[in-house]
C-alpha cells in the first residue's frame, strides 16, 4: 500500500500559516503537520483547529535553528519516509516604529526571511517525493521592480543565477546597510522587501534546478502573494482576512497546473519582472 502524502508548513500558529493549515486539512489528501518554533503557540492552534473538526499533527520547527531543522527532517524521514507537499510561510517584518538600527533589522530580516528559509529547503528537498510541491510565501514586496537599481535588477534576473550567488547578493545587502550605503546602493529602503525579492528569485532557481536535474520527478515550485492580510505582520491592517490570506498558498499547493510561477492573491499569474506590479 503507498504511504500517505505529508504536508509541512512553517510557522503555522497563526495568521496566514494558520490559515494554510486549516485550507489543507479541510482539502490535502494526507497528513498534514502545523509547525512553530513555540511549542505552547503550537499546540493551542493544533486545538483550535480541532474544536473546528480538523486535524492537524504537530512538530516543532524553528527555521532559524539548525538543531531543530535536523531533528524535524529526521521525524519526517523516519516516520514517513518523504514529503509531498512543503509551504514555507514562516518570516518576520519590523514594523514601522521598531528602534533597531536599519543595519540590524537587515541582517535580521535577511537571515530569517531568505537564509533560514533556504536551510529549510536544503535539508527538505532531499525529502521530496515525485510530483511533489513547494509553496514559497513571497510578498508584492518581492517583486522585482521593488529593487530601484537596474544593474541589481538585472542580477537577480540573469538566466544563470544560482543560489550561492543569490546568497552573495543577499549578503552585500546586509554589508551595504551595515555600512549605511543599501540606498546609494540602489536597494531602496525596505529591509523585508529585498528579503522577499530574495525569496522569490530563489523560487525560480529552486524550480529551474528541479527541472534541469530531475525532469521526470515533476516537482514544482510557485511563490505567493497572499495580499495584504488581517494579521499581527501588518499589525491588524490589511483588509483581507486569513481565510482570503491563504488562497493563493492553497491554490499552488492543490490546483494550479503551471510552475516556478508567482501567483497573486486572486490566484492570478503575475510577471515578476515586468517593469510594475499589480496594484495589491
Ligand atoms: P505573522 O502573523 O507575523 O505570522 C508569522 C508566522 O511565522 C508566525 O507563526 C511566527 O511564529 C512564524 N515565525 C517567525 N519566525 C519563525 C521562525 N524562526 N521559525 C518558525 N516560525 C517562525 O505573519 P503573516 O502575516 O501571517 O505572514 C505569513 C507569511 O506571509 C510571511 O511569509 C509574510 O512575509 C507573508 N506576507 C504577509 C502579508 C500580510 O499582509 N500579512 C503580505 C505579504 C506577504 P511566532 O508566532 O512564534 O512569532
Amino acid at each position: 500500500m503507498a504511504s500517505k502524502k505529508v504536508a509541512v508548513v512553517t510557522g503555522g500558529n497563526k495568521g496566514i500559516g494558520f490559515g494554510i493549515v486549516k485550507g489543507l486539512c479541510e482539502r490535502f489528501d494526507g497528513e498534514v503537520y502545523l509547525t512553530s518554533r513555540d511549542v505552547t503557540r503550537g499546540r493551542d492552534a493544533v486545538d483550535k483547529l480541532k474544536k473546528l473538526g480538523l486535524k492537524a499533527l504537530y512538530h516543532q520547527l524553528d527555521i532559524t535553528d539548525q538543531n531543530s531543522i535536523d531533528s524535524f527532517k529526521e521525524y519526517i524521514k523516519s516516520k514517513h519516509g518523504g514529503l509531498d507537499l512543503l509551504v514555507n510561510n514562516a518570516a518576520i517584518a519590523f514594523k514601522q516604529t521598531a528602534k533597531e538600527p536599519f543595519s540590524i533589522q537587515a541582517k535580521e530580516t535577511i537571515f530569517v526571511n531568505y537564509f533560514s528559509t533556504l536551510k529549510l529547503c536544503e535539508a527538505l528537498f532531499p525529502l521530496l517525493r515525485n510530483n511533489a510541491r513547494v509553496v514559497n510565501l513571497s510578498s508584492s514586496l518581492g517583486h522585482l521592480s521593488q529593487i530601484p537599481s537596474v544593474d541589481l535588477r538585472s542580477k537577480f534576473n540573469s538566466k544563470d543565477l544560482d543560489i550561492p550567488t543569490l546568497s552573495k547578493l543577499m549578503e552585500k545587502f546586509v554589508k551595504d546597510a551595515e555600512a549605511n550605503r543599501h540606498k546609494e546602493e540602489g536597494w531602496g529602503n525596505s529591509a523585508y522587501s529585498v528579503s522577499k525579492v530574495g525569496v522569490s528569485a530563489l523560487s525560480i532557481i529552486q524550480q529551474r534546478m528541479f527541472d534541469q536535474e530531475a525532469p521526470n520527478r515533476n516537482i514544482v515550485v510557485n511563490h505567493v502573494h497572499p495580499g495584504y492580510v488581517d494579521t499581527d505582520m501588518t499589525s491588524h491592517m490589511g483588509p483581507l482576512t486569513i481565510d482570503e490570506g491563504a488562497r493563493s498558498a492553497l491554490f499552488a499547493a492543490l490546483d494550479a497546473d503551471f510552475k516556478g510561477k508567482y501567483v497573486w492573491y486572486d490566484c492570478t499569474v503575475v510577471e515578476w519582472d515586468a517593469p510594475n506590479a499589480p496594484s495589491q
